[in-house]
């Protein structure tokens, strides 16, 4: 069975890594990009969630944040996030490196959690830098839109998540790229594999010599390339890796 190999595979883990996509927190009700019901079957990702329209039209950014911010914020961690979170603390995960901007990793007790993509929690004035909390935000966008810097009175705020066509934070790259290349398993779960650089990640493991385990609800263009692949629901596939593992 493929989950008893996985769990071999990670029981003799010393500098395991993991990688989450948003499929890890699909459970959670936050609904991924791509694959189906994917947010973008309704919007244009480049019109919506690239740089340069959000500063042509800040308004029609929020507009898209203010319906789907509630869910997310109200989001908690689901069994595929607990399960990584035990995995770390057991020692057969240094770390989680994700794509994900929910924050869900942190919640479930996950203590080195590597960003690529930014943190959806904050917003952050891009004149001045200052930083609010993202709840607080969304809570007056009925009444603000866009929402706008109170520090230094109306400079445009947002997300301090990376929008298309922005650079990737530097240190967290540096940071994904050496525990990839240090990494004796590389597990990766709910991610398509087609966002690069992040999908590099993966790929120097592996030619560092990790083995790769991928859990995925759809065949990635890594499976190939993967010693184990488990085609599944990462809430449901997880929690049974972490079981086996620790009854072992
Ligand atoms: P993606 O949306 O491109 O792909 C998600 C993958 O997860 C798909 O291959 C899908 O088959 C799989 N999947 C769906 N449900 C699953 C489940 N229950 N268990 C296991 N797999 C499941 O996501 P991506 O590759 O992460 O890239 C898109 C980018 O969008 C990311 O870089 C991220 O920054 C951003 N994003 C973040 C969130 C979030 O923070 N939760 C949500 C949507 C998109
Ligand atoms: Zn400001």
């Amino acid at each position: 069975m493929t989950i008893e190999r996985a769990s071999e595979l990670l029981a003799s883990a010393r500098t395991g890594l993991a990688m989450t996509g948003a499929g890890v927190s699909a459970e959670s009700g936050i609904p991924t990009f791509r694959g189906e019901g994917g947010l973008w079957s309704r919007y244009d990702p480049v019109k919506v969630a690239s740089i340069d329209s959000f500063l042509e039209d800040p308004a029609g950014y929020w507009r898209v944040a203010r319906e789907r911010g509630p869910a997310v914020l109200a989001a908690r961690p689901n069994p595929g996030h607990i399960a990584l979170a035990a995995l770390e603390k057991a020692g057969r995960l240094v770390g989680v490196v994700t794509q994900n901007t929910d924050g869900l990793h942190q919640d479930a007790g996950s203590r080195r959690v590597v960003e690529l993509h930014g943190s959806g929690r904050a917003v952050q004035c891009l004149d001045c830098g200052t930083r609010e909390r993202r709840s607080e935000v969304q809570a007056r966008l009925d009444v603000e839109m866009p929402p706008r810097c109170r520090a230094c009175g109306g400079a445009l705020l947002k997300p301090t998540v990376v929008l298309f066509g922005e650079p990737m934070p530097i240190p967290a790259v540096e940071e994904a790229f050496t525990l990839a290349k240090a990494a004796d398993v590389m597990l990766v779960v709910g991610s398509s594999l087609v966002v690069y650089p992040a999908a590099q990640v993966p790929l120097k493991a592996v030619e560092a010599g990790a083995a790769l385990i991928v859990v995925n609800a759809e065949p990635t263009p890594f499976d190939r390339l993967a010693t184990v692949v488990i085609h599944g629901r990462s809430g449901e596939v997880l929690p049974q890796l972490a079981a086996l593992l620790s009854a072992a």
